[in-house]
C-alpha cells in the first residue's frame, strides 16, 4: 500500500495536458497552471484564484479544466472527500474527452489512496473505455500507468504488466518512461518473471535516474537487491542499498526510507549481522506510521523478533513477535481487502458483461424477427405480383385465343380475294336470317349476279386486272348492304344479297341499281380502260318460298336468263315463270331467244 501511495501521486504528477491556446487570457492562465501545478504549490494556488476570477469569460471546455485543476489541488493536499465529488462531476459530464479521461484518471488515485479499491476498480475500467478515444498520447499512457499501478496494488500483476508494456511499446520519454519501468519491473518480480540478468532493471534505474527521479530509482535499487539477495548474493546487495542510503534519505521520502531500512535489517540478518540489522529494523519501524499495513513494516518487526530470540531475550522476543503477528494480520487483512475488491469488481463486470449479452441477443431476436417479418411481408408481395403476373398472362392468353379463334373464324368465312362471305358462310348466314323471316312471316329476297364475258378480261388484260375488278365489285356491293342484310362470292366472279324485309320489286330496284353501279366503275386504276358489266337474278321468298335452294334456284335461273337476253340485266322470278325453264347449259346456246313476258326486270339501254 505504501508504495500505491507514493507512485500513484508521482503518476499524477507526471500527467501533462496541452498547454492550449494562448490567444485568451484564461488560455494563457491555464497553460501556466498546468505548467506549475506539481513544482510549485503556492503559484499554482495565485493562477488558481486568478482563474476563479477569470471564470466569466471562460469556455465551457475551459471551465471544465479550471475544475479540474481544482479538483487536482484538493488531491494534493489530501482533500479526497472535496475531490473525489468533484471528479465524478466532471468524468460523467465534462464537455471534452480528454478531461473526462483525465478526472476518471485521478479519480482511481483518488478512491486507491482512500482505500476504496472497488470503487477504485469501477472508475478505472470506465476511465480506460474511454482511452482509445483519446488523441493525446501521453495522456493515454498517463491513463495506462494508473491503471498498471492499481492492477499492481491489488495484486493482479498480469494485468498491471499489461498496461506497463502498452505504455512502453509506444514511444514514452522522460518521467513517463521511468514510471512505466517501475511499473514492469514490479510486475515481473512479483509475478517471478525478471530476467536472470539485471540489464532491464538496470536499464529502468538508468532512466529515472536521468529524469532525477530519486524515489523510483531507489524503489528499483530496493527490487534489484531483493532479486541479489534471493540468488544468494545477500553483500552485493547490502552493498547496493548502503552506497545510495543518503540518497534516499535525501528524499525524505518516509515510506521509500522506512522500506530500504526493513530490507537491509532483513539482509543483515541474514547476514547474521544482529547489530546492524537491529538498527535498520528500528529505523524502519520508526518510519512505521507512514507505511501501515505494510509488508516492510512486518519484515521489520518479525527481524527484531528473530535478533532478540538469538540473543536470547524471550521477553522482548516475545513483544516483537507479537508486534510482528499483529502488523502480518493488519497487512494479510489489507491484501484481502485488495483482492476482494478485485474479485468483486471482476463478478460485477461479468454480472454486466452477461446482462449485455442477453441484451444483445435480445436484440439479435428481435432483428431476426423483424427480418422474418420483412421476409414475410415482400414473400406476401412476391406471391400477389405472381398471381397478377398468371392472371396477366392467362388473360393475355384468353385475348389471344380469342382473336385467333376470331381470325380464323373470318378466314373461314371470308373470301380471301374480296373480303366479302364465302359460299358457306353466306349460305349459313342466309339460312338462318330466312328461317327468322318465316318465323315473323317477314319478306326477304335474294338478288344473284354474274359479271358478264368476265373470262374475256382475263384473257385481254391479265389475271390480276380480273382480281382487281373483282374486288372493285364486292367494294361498290357493299355499298348496296345494309346491316341486316348479307353479301357473299358464291364462286368465280358470282355474287349474291340476301335482302331482309325486301319485296320483289324492291331487290329488283336494288339490283337495278347494283348494275348501272358496276357499269360506272372506273377501271382506270388496273391500267385499262373497259366497262365492268354484269347480269342480274331476282327472287323473292313471296314466290319462291323461305328455302334458300329454290331462292338460289330461281334467282339463278333469272341470272341466266338476263344473260340470254343480252347480259347488263335484271330478270326477277315470278310465279307464273314455267318450272322447267330453260337450264343453264342450253341457256347458252339459246342466247338470243327474247326476253320472257313474265320476267320482269330491266337493261343497259
Ligand atoms: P358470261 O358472260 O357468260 O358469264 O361469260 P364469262 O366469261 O364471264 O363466263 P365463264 O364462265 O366462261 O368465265 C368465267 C371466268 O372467270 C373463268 C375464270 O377463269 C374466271 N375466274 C373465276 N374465278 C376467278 C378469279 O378469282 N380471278 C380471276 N381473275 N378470274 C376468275
Ligand atoms: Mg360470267
Ligand atoms: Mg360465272
Amino acid at each position: 500500500m505504501y508504495r500505491l501511495l507514493s507512485w500513484l501521486i508521482f503518476a499524477s504528477l507526471c500527467l501533462a495536458l496541452g498547454s492550449g491556446n494562448a490567444a485568451t487570457s484564461v488560455a494563457a492562465l491555464l497553460s501556466e497552471a498546468e505548467g506549475v501545478r506539481s513544482s510549485d504549490p503556492e503559484r499554482f494556488q495565485r493562477l488558481l484564484d486568478q482563474l476563479q476570477a477569470a471564470k466569466g469569460k471562460a469556455t465551457a471546455p475551459q471551465r471544465d479544466q479550471i475544475a479540474y485543476l481544482h479538483a487536482y489541488q484538493q488531491s494534493y493536499v489530501g482533500n479526497y472527500d472535496v475531490a473525489i465529488p468533484a471528479l465524478r462531476r466532471l468524468a460523467n459530464g465534462a464537455s471534452t474527452l480528454e478531461t473526462r479521461f483525465r478526472a476518471g484518471a485521478l479519480m482511481v488515485n483518488g478512491y486507491a489512496v482512500t482505500r476504496q479499491f472497488a470503487e477504485g476498480l469501477r472508475q478505472l475500467e470506465q476511465t480506460l473505455e474511454l482511452a482509445e478515444r483519446v488523441k493525446d498520447p501521453e495522456l493515454r499512457q498517463h491513463g495506462f500507468g494508473v491503471a498498471a499501478v492499481m492492477y499492481n496494488e491489488i495484486g493482479e500483476y498480469r494485468l498491471g504488466l499489461q498496461y506497463a508494456e502498452r505504455i512502453l511499446a509506444g514511444p514514452v520519454h522522460g518521467r513517463a518512461r521511468c514510471f512505466a519501468g517501475q511499473y514492469r519491473v514490479e510486475a515481473l518480480w512479483r509475478l517471478k518473471r525478471l530476467p536472470d540478468d539485471d540489464a532491464l532493471v538496470r536499464g529502468a534505474i538508468q532512466n529515472c535516474v536521468s529524469e532525477n527521479e530519486a524515489v523510483i530509482a531507489n524503489l528499483l535499487r530496493g527490487t534489484l537487491a531483493r532479486k541479489w539477495a534471493e540468488q544468494g548474493q545477500g553483500d552485493k546487495a547490502i552493498a547496493l542499498l548502503d552506497d545510495h542510503l543518503p540518497e534516499v534519505e535525501s528524499t525524505r521520502y518516509a515510506r521509500l526510507i522506512g522500506e530500504v531500512h526493513s530490507l537491509l535489517a532483513e539482509l543483515f540478518l541474514a547476514k547474521g549481522d544482529l547489530a546492524e540489522a537491529d538498527l535498520h529494523a528500528r529505523a524502519a519501524i520508526g518510519h512505521g506510521p507512514s507505511m501501515p499495513h505494510s509488508q516492510p513494516l512486518v519484515a521489520a518487526y518479525k527481524t527484531l523478533y528473530e535478533i532478540a530470540n538469538r540473543r536470547g531475550n524471550a521477553s522482548d522476543a516475545l513483544g516483537y513477535y507479537r508486534r510482528y503477528a499483529e502488523a502480518d494480520r493488519a497487512y494479510l487483512n489489507d491484501v484481502k481487502t485488495r483482492e476482494l475488491a478485485y474479485q468483486f469488481v471482476r463478478q460485477e463486470t461479468a454480472q454486466k458483461t452477461q446482462q449485455i449479452e442477453l441484451l444483445n441477443r435480445q436484440n439479435q431476436v428481435l432483428q431476426l424477427q423483424q427480418r422474418v417479418a420483412k421476409q414475410n411481408a415482400q414473400n406476401t408481395r412476391l406471391v400477389v405480383l405472381l398471381l397478377l403476373l398468371v392472371v396477366a398472362v392467362l388473360g393475355y392468353w384468353a385475348y389471344w385465343i380469342r382473336r385467333r379463334q376470331q381470325s380464323l373464324r373470318r378466314f373461314a368465312e371470308t373470301d380471301a380475294l374480296t373480303e366479302v362471305s364465302n359460299r358457306h358462310h353466306f349460305t349459313q348466314c342466309a339460312e338462318q336470317v330466312l328461317a327468322q323471316c318465316a318465323k315473323n312471316r317477314e319478306q326477304a329476297a335474294l338478288v344473284m349476279f354474274d359479271l358478264d364475258r368476265f373470262k374475256e378480261i382475263n384473257d385481254t388484260y391479265g389475271h390480276a386486272t380480273g382480281d382487281w375488278v373483282l374486288r372493285e365489285v364486292a367494294e361498290n356491293c357493299r355499298g348496296f348492304c345494309r346491316a341486316i342484310d348479307y353479301i357473299g362470292r358464291l364462286g368465280g366472279e358470282e355474287f349474291a344479297f340476301l335482302l331482309r324485309g325486301c319485296d320483289l320489286a324492291a331487290a329488283t330496284r336494288l339490283a337495278e341499281d347494283c348494275r348501272l353501279r358496276l357499269t360506272r366503275i372506273d377501271t382506270r386504276p388496273s391500267g385499262h380502260t373497259f366497262t365492268v358489266t354484269a347480269s342480274f337474278g331476282v327472287s323473292a321468298t313471296a314466290s319462291s318460298g323461305y328455302g334458300l335452294d329454290v331462292l338460289i334456284s330461281h334467282a339463278d335461273r333469272m341470272l341466266y336468263r338476263a344473260k340470254r337476253e343480252g347480259r347488263n340485266q335484271v330478270r326477277a322470278f315470278t310465279m307464273d315463270l314455267p318450272l322447267f325453264d330453260t337450264p343453264r347449259v342450253d341457256e347458252a346456246a339459246a342466247e338470243e331467244v327474247p326476253r320472257s313476258a313474265a320476267a320482269v326486270g330491266s337493261s343497259a339501254p
